[in-house]
């Protein structure tokens, strides 16, 4: 059987903390998606367009692993693309409660669904999407956090004037 499966999340943007999940992700399952789950009324600091662009440059030699965005029901989309796994990552036990509840409403939704959990790499435990943002505004270097081509879009978003190499 062809087994889909679908590693949604905002990416806003995507860290290296994300990066392992789909590393191990892809050996688990024949396709995996990675889908930019959107709230077109959330603020995020990168477009969807832009997010789509990094993840696409981080992904683009893996074979069986594509990205896309959907601003709907997370069970209908998969429902359509031939997917019943969902993964997420899980990294403190602060993830736990959100995740726990998130599985739980998806499985109501649609039984066929089900929501399998990869533990986090350690050295992407106290890695967020939220603290990298944080530290980059600050002018704190995020090089090693993240992929490069989202340390460069970094660059070009609060230092648009300086020369890059
Ligand atoms: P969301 O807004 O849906 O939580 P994120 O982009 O923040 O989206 O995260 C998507 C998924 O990736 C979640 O399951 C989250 O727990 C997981 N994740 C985020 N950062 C890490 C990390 N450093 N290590 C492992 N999993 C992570």
């Amino acid at each position: 059987m062809h087994k889909i499966a679908v590693y949604p999340g905002s990416f806003d943007p995507i860290t290296n903390g994300h990066v392992d999940i789909i590393k191990r992700g892809q050996r688990m399952f024949d396709e995996l998606i990675v889908l930019i789950a959107f709230n077109p009324i959330k603020k995020t600091l990168f477009s969807v367009e832009e997010r789509l662009e990094m993840i696409r440059e981080v992904i683009k030699d893996c074979k069986n692993v594509r990205v896309d965005s959907d601003d709907g029901l997370l069970v209908e989309y998969m429902k359509r693309e031939g997917a019943n796994v969902i993964l997420r990552g899980l990294r403190a036990l602060s993830d736990f409660e959100h995740e726990f509840q998130l599985a739980l409403i998806n499985r109501r939704l649609n039984r066929e669904m089900e929501t399998v959990f990869l533990m986090t790499g350690y050295k992407w435990f106290y890695i967020s999407s939220t603290i990298i943002k944080e530290a980059a505004s600050l002018g704190g270097s995020i090089k090693g956090l993240v992929p490069e081509i989202v340390n460069q879009k970094f660059q070009e978003k609060y230092h648009p004037n300086e020369e890059r190499l």
